[in-house]
């Protein structure tokens, strides 16, 4: 008796051996696996055909040329929007907890469309376009007091947004478009005198 158990479990364990192992991957175990596949890929394929509406507030995927934007900022829709006041005049930024952040945020557009919920005095306003010709704009950002330029905390302007105000406003004062008094300065000639 134990010889004839002894050789079953020997032509089963030979057997069991020539038995090549079947791997079930767990995604096919279950439905929902399968279908949570299917809606990704839809997704996905919705994604590159760009069938996903934005809308039309958040759209800046057309390129609006300067002279439209000097035209709007003497129109009459822009002095009923800002008045009388600069554009950041009444623009307020959205920070997490109760101190302000060092630095303004990054961007506020990523391909071609506002990522945030306040996007910047800039940025929100489509026509409002930063170059060297827009003196008007760019008057509004440089103070009164010593001709410099306003700190991006006071303006509020995102950092692509800050690079490109700072670009415009020297490339106008290199054409001269834009002009500024050099400071005068009293000196005390009798301190060089012996
Ligand atoms: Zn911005």
């Amino acid at each position: 008796m134990p010889l004839i158990l002894n050789r079953l479990q020997l032509a089963a364990s030979i057997f069991r051996c020539n038995l090549t192992p079947k791997v079930i991957p767990v995604k096919f175990l279950h439905p929902t696996f399968v279908r949570h596949d299917e809606e990704e890929e839809v997704a996905n394929v919705d994604r590159n055909n760009a069938n996903i509406k934005v809308p039309p507030s958040k759209d800046r995927s057309q390129v609006i040329p300067v002279e439209t934007s000097m035209k709007y900022l003497k129109s009459s829709a822009y002095r009923q929007t800002y008045g009388n006041d600069p554009v950041w005049k009444h623009y307020r930024r959205n920070y997490k907890g109760s101190f302000l952040p060092r630095k303004t945020r990054k961007l506020c557009i990523r391909g071609g469309v506002v990522s945030t919920g306040s996007p910047c005095p800039i940025c929100r306003d489509e026509y409002l376009i930063l170059d060297y010709r827009n003196i008007d704009l760019l008057k509004q950002f440089i103070s009164v007091h010593d001709g410099r330029i306003l700190d991006c905390n006071v303006i509020g302007l995102c950092q692509k947004s800050y690079k490109d105000l700072r670009v415009a406003i020297m490339k106008a004062k290199d054409y001269g478009i834009l002009t500024y008094d050099v400071p005068y300065r009293y000196y005390n000639y009798l301190e060089w005198k012996n």
